[in-house]
């Protein structure tokens, strides 16, 4: 980003942030007003005063329920053509990329990751899904069978809207996991309210208000704020019929019982993981594995739920590998967020205190550099230096827990079924991957390995047409592809049985 661009950004900023609060945005008069103003901590990096986010009540809560359901049942955008909800969704995408540095400036300021990576990434990313999602509104086809059993009798077999959908979404990449859900579940005529993390609530506050300039119904797309008290208020409302959760695998268990105490509803829930990339026997070029490696480990201080967290190595290019790595993560030591390089902050300080505390417990002979010989951060208590620990004792508990920090772990082996054995021990399953020259070990491995996403010879390349999502603690249901499209639909049948003269 230049100066120049920066600074006509930060008069839009700043004036974003004169706003007090974060409010909701409700189909209700309860939009207006501020019933409650405990406001939930932050941790800005920088002089900014972000504004508080509120902590919507039990009836905003309720209100926003019964606006969402009655602006469903007028059927104004589920009934509008196919065609026209098309085009509002591409408007929304066009807006949201027209805006993508002011969005990402906020994003940047809320969570601290570095707005090189979100005007790059995160929000041509985000915009992308939007139109794909979009362009599918009005190409699908819907059935019709005949059963022969009563002569010309058919069956019409329909995908229709759920009804109202509670999407929960994390901080760690708001506006990607939004379009993610919301995408679809617009496209296929869903009412929604979204309940965005309270440590990125602004930027998703944003983005839903260019939908409405975009011309979606306010009673299609509502929003409440506040943190995990408001999305459980939200996920206990018999009539919503849907939760699309994206969070911690703790967070999710907890919302499975809260959502099944008031009714049956349908669940889907995107989680953490834990990720295994083996290094085939017949593997080549470690350079460029080590490049793809500490890309998708580093690139945002780790806190990526797909990352591929976990190296399996043979034992005769452990040495060349770490060094290989060690090259590569130079490339993201965390910077100033606002300083155009790749990596920015981690999300509080009260993350990075726990990770180091956890890491200064450790024998340093694990580490590959150890902790006295990285270079000084500029900001020591929002981020860390991308670090390799090597061989940790097996019963250590890093092994199978989902730091979110820029901690890599690599294991030697002598045989590539231990690296698939320790792999597929993980409580998690959410993206695996392998790497060799040989097609016939990477099907192999890939066919053994226990996860919904399984990479060769790349990782987190994430085509809109290939569905994402895991298995075991890594959660249930899919983002992306036509498949998830059945995540916001339920399937009708209207049979016609012909009358006898
Ligand atoms: P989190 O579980 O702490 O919070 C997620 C959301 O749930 C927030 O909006 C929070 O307010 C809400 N929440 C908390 N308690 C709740 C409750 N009892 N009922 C209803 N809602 C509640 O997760 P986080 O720290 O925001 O995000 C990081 C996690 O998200 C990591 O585990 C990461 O792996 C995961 N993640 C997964 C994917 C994926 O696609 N699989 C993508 C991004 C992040």
């Amino acid at each position: 980003m230049t100066d120049a661009t920066l600074k006509s950004i930060d008069t839009y900023v700043a004036k974003v942030l004169e706003e007090a609060f974060c409010t909701p945005f409700l189909a209700s008069d309860g939009n207006q007003t501020v019933i409650n103003t405990a406001s939930i901590a932050r941790d800005p990096w920088l002089e900014y005063r972000l504004p508080s986010v509120i902590q919507s009540s039990e009836d905003q809560v309720r209100e926003a329920v019964e606006a969402g359901q009655r602006e469903f049942a007028t059927g104004a955008w589920s009934r509008l053509s196919k065609h026209s909800r098309r085009e509002l969704l591409l408007v929304w995408a066009n807006l949201l990329e027209h805006h993508a540095e002011q969005l990402a400036l906020i994003n940047c300021l809320e969570t601290g990751r570095s707005i090189r990576s979100l005007v790059d990434h995160s929000l041509p990313k985000a915009v992308r899904i939007l139109r794909w999602f979009a362009e599918l509104t009005d190409k699908l086809e819907d059935r019709s069978v005949n059963s022969g059993e009563y002569g010309d009798d058919f069956g019409l077999i329909r995908r229709e809207p759920i009804g109202l959908v509670a999407v929960i979404l994390p901080w760690n990449d708001p506006l990607v996991t939004m379009a993610w859900k919301v995408a679809p579940a617009l496209a296929m005529g869903n009412s929604i309210i979204v309940k965005p993390s309270e440590h990125a609530t602004l930027v998703i506050r944003e983005a839903i208000s260019f939908a409405y300039e975009a011309g979606i119904p306010l009673g299609y797309l509502q929003m409440l704020t506040g943190d995990g008290r408001v999305g459980e208020l939200l996920v206990r409302q018999r009539a919503v019929s849907k939760v699309a959760f994206t969070g911690s695998s703790l967070t999710a268990l907890k919302i499975g019982s809260q959502a099944y105490g008031t009714g049956l509803k349908r669940l889907s829930m995107e989680c953490g993981g834990k990720g295994s990339f083996i290094f085939g026997k017949k593997g080549e070029n470690i350079d460029g594995f080590a490049n793809v490696v500490a890309k998708n480990m580093f690139y945002n201080q780790g806190q990526i739920c797909s990352a591929p967290s976990v190296v399996h190595i043979p034992n005769k290019y452990k040495d060349r590998f770490i060094s290989a790595v060690l090259d590569a993560s130079r490339a993201f030591t965390p910077r100033h967020p606002l300083s155009g390089e790749l990596v920015g902050l981690m999300i509080s300080k009260a993350a990075v205190s726990k990770i180091r505390e956890e890491l200064e417990a450790l024998d340093t002979k694990f580490f590959a550099i150890k902790p006295s010989d990285q270079p000084t951060l500029s900001f020591p208590s929002r981020s860390l230096y991308p670090t390799v620990l090597v061989d940790l004792p097996e019963k250590h508990h890093f092994w199978d827990a989902e730091l979110f920090a820029p901690v890599l772990l690599v294991r030697s082996y002598d045989c590539v079924s231990e690296a698939v054995y320790h792999s597929n021990k993980s409580k998690y399953g959410l993206s695996c991957g392998v790497w060799s020259r040989d097609i016939d070990e990477c099907m192999e491995i890939a066919g053994k390995l226990r996860a919904g996403n399984i990479h060769i010879n790349s990782w987190g390349d994430d085509p809109n047409l290939v569905p994402f999502g895991g298995i075991k603690e890594s959660g249930f249901g899919r983002e992306k592809s036509i498949d998830t499209l059945g995540e916001y639909s339920f399937v009708k049948s209207i049979y016609y049985k012909p009358q006898v003269p």
